[in-house]
């Protein structure tokens, strides 16, 4: 028994499908344009009038090209590629992208397959289908116009600036990157940092590229690179880019060239560990230096006093001075070297700065220059309510104490006064010893804090000019600064600052 799907159509059959092919014909998607030999329009389908604002009517037998004025381009796009002359189902869908032209001038953006028939009698008739592509084509330019924005927006930046998707390849390198790195956007694109550096800071690259983008968070690392003048120093923020469900599906990294930074931040440190070297070194030597010193020195006072005891009478006046010279010069070595002690001292016996009440500190002081106080009939005011600073109690006793005395001792006319004040500032408290004495002349207010530097003989004013240079380096330590404000003649005033974070790094809490 014949399957009667497979029978031979009749002529009823035919009509059936002619008919239902016409309905089929009227509903598709795309316009349907039957052109002849001659270009000229032979059939069109409902869709072509909507699409192109023509009535059915209007189109029969107008040239095609009044719709679709680069046909003739298509034509021999489809002819070249091949497929014009090839069997139906090659070329069935692979449309030209062409811009067609609408009743009303404007223009739309249309995909045109072409499909030849050929007809009995050697008859041709080509079927155009023409699908509506303008709103892709839109969005497609607005997505491109993006991209450039983008681009010329990377471009301009001086720093390096690029884009990685999830697994390290590279989706946007701007103009500094593609410089650095000697290659073209084109061939960055698509690459892993180990397809373009070397595999040790490749490594270092991605670990960095996972952490932020496992963590989710913005980091900034210290990332080297060789650039045409050797190694350079980065500081590379990278950050992930989220979807909008929050998933981190790329990162950004924006690198800033630090090297001279760097190098600068290094030589300082380098300096600044030299310079604490060498006053270690230096605060050893003398502490060394004073200390072995006084030995010997004890033994030629000790034996210019005997010989002045046992043989000062064989001596004539002349020879009793000398020995009195030799003493008196022992006497102030021995003064100068307990000096260098003190001082020395400062760096290397210093206490944990702790909590330290100033009202205690300076009455203390007072307490031990009473008798001085008393013999130059001073008049000394304290600031009530002193603050708590942050402190090597005895060492600032000390600072208040040498210039609570240099105010005594500097007087001028009595009676003496001295104040001590102090103001409360952001970071720090400032004291302030003022006196109603001598003064000091402006050249010399730099001068005075430095060892040994007095600006007066022994015999007007005793002393051995290691007074201030101890304070000044009991205030550095604990990160201050010192300074001295002076009209000449009518008196001084040293001020100092302690920060209210303790300095040298220790908290003493
Ligand atoms: P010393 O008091 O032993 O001379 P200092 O280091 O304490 O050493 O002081 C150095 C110099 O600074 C003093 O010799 C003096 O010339 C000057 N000086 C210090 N304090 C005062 C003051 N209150 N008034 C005037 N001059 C002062």
């Amino acid at each position: 028994m014949p399957d009667p799907d497979l029978a031979t159509p009749t002529a009823v059959h035919l009509q059936q499908f002619e008919a239902q092919f016409k309905q089929l014909f009227e509903a598709a998607p795309d316009a349907v344009l039957v052109s002849d030999q001659t270009g000229r329009i032979v059939l069109v389908n409902a869709m072509v009038s909507r699409m192109f604002g023509y009535d059915p009517g209007e189109l029969i037998g107008a040239p095609i090209e009044a719709l679709v004025p680069e046909r003739k381009r298509a034509t021999h796009v489809a002819d070249r590629a091949g497929y014009y002359h090839e069997p139906r189902s090659r070329y069935m869908g692979q449309g030209i992208e062409l811009s067609a032209l609408r009743k009303d001038g404007t223009e739309i953006d249309v995909e045109i397959s072409l499909v030849p028939m050929e007809l009995e009698e050697g008859t041709r008739l080509v079927v155009s289908a023409v699908r509506d592509i303008s709103d892709r084509k839109r969005a497609e330019r607005a997505l491109r116009e993006r991209e450039e924005l983008l681009s010329a927006l990377l471009d301009s930046s001086p720093a390096v600036i690029y884009i990685k998707d999830a697994t390290g390849r590279y989706l946007k390198a701007n103009r500094r990157f593609q410089e650095l790195v000697h290659l073209d956007s084109g061939t960055i694109v698509g690459k892993t940092d180990r397809e373009l550096f070397n595999p040790a800071r490749a490594a270092v690259f991605s670990l960095h590229d996972r952490e932020v983008l496992s963590t989710g968070e913005a980091r900034e690392f210290d990332e080297a690179a060789v650039g045409d003048d050797g190694e350079r120093i980065y500081l590379s923020s990278k950050f992930p880019l989220r979807d909008a469900g929050g998933q981190s599906y790329a990162l950004c990294g924006i690198l800033t060239d630090i090297t001279d930074r760097k190098h600068m931040e290094e030589a300082l440190e380098r300096q600044a560990r030299d310079l604490e070297r060498s006053n270690a070194e230096l605060e050893q030597f003398a502490y060394v230096a004073s200390h072995d010193l006084q030995e010997p020195l004890r033994m030629v006072a000790s034996y210019a006093q005997l010989l002045a005891r046992r043989y000062g009478g064989q001596l004539d006046d002349d020879g009793k001075d000398f020995i009195e010279f030799m003493v008196d010069g022992a006497r102030r070595m021995q003064d100068l070297i307990n000096a260098l002690l003190a001082f020395s001292r400062v760096g290397t016996r210093g206490k944990p700065l702790v909590a330290t009440d100033i009202n205690a500190v300076v009455s203390d002081v007072l307490a031990n220059l009473q008798t001085a106080i008393n013999e130059a009939d001073a008049e000394i005011t304290v600031a009530k309510d002193m603050p708590t600073v942050n402190a090597d109690t005895t060492q600032l006793g000390q600072v208040f104490q040498n210039l609570v005395s240099n105010a005594l001792k500097f007087h001028a006319a009595p009676p003496p006064r001295v104040d001590i004040s102090f103001q409360r500032l952001d970071s720090e408290v400032e004291f302030v010893v003022r006196d109603n004495g001598i003064g000091i002349e402006p050249q010399y207010a730099e001068r005075i804090f430095l060892l040994f530097q007095r600006l007066h003989t022994k015999q007007d004013y005793p002393g051995t000019g290691i007074g201030l240079a101890i304070c000044k380096k009991i205030i550095e330590r604990h990160g201050g600064r010192i300074w001295v404000e002076s009209t000449p003649g009518q008196g001084s005033a040293f001020h100092f600052t302690i920060p209210l974070r303790a300095g040298e790094g220790q908290s003493g809490q």
